[in-house]
């Protein structure tokens, strides 16, 4: 199933200056861009995004962490997208993600892991809700559409 879902380019690759190496890696793998934006987060939004998280000690960090400077929000859109761009992510722990995937490659914390990314279709649905206005996330086609795929995998 064509499929759209989310990644948060969270502080620790805002600032360190790896959003271009970063969405190179999705670009490179054919994911096609359907809507970024910078923006800033703050707390009522991430007990939302984290709600799973909002009772855990170290929640209180995670707010920090995420509001340390804006963040960019991605929607990225293909075939499988989201189980795909969960694999690209890795393992929370960037010192347990496997190398080749961007936490592997980039990251050596389990707090300052570079990306979110969405982990199922309920939650890119939501989480594509909550960071992206209506008409911000746009439904096109790329030219080379025939050259990422068979016709088979676009039904
Ligand atoms: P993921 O981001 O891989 O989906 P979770 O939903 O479990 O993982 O956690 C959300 C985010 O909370 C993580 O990406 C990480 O930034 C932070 N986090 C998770 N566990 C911890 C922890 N034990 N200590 C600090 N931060 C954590």
């Amino acid at each position: 199933m064509i499929e759209t879902t989310l990644v948060i380019f969270k502080p620790s690759s805002v600032a360190r200056g790896l959003v271009g190496r970063i969405l190179s890696r999705f670009e490179d793998k054919g994911l096609t861009i359907a809507g970024m934006k910078m923006m800033t987060l703050d707390e009522p939004l991430l007990r939302e995004h984290y709600a799973h998280l909002v009772d855990r000690p170290f929640f209180p960090s995670i707010v920090r962490s995420m509001t340390a400077t804006p963040v960019i929000v991605l929607a990225l859109r293909g075939r499988d997208a989201i189980s795909t761009v969960r694999l690209l992510t890795g393992a929370t722990n960037g010192r347990e993600a496997l190398p080749g995937t961007i936490r592997g490659d980039f990251s050596m914390s389990n707090q300052e892991n570079v990306i979110h990314a969405s982990s199922s279709a309920s939650d890119a649905e939501a989480e594509l809700k909550r960071f992206f206005k209506p008409g911000e996330v746009i439904d096109w086609t790329p030219q080379n559409i025939d050259f990422l795929y068979a016709a088979s995998e676009l039904s």
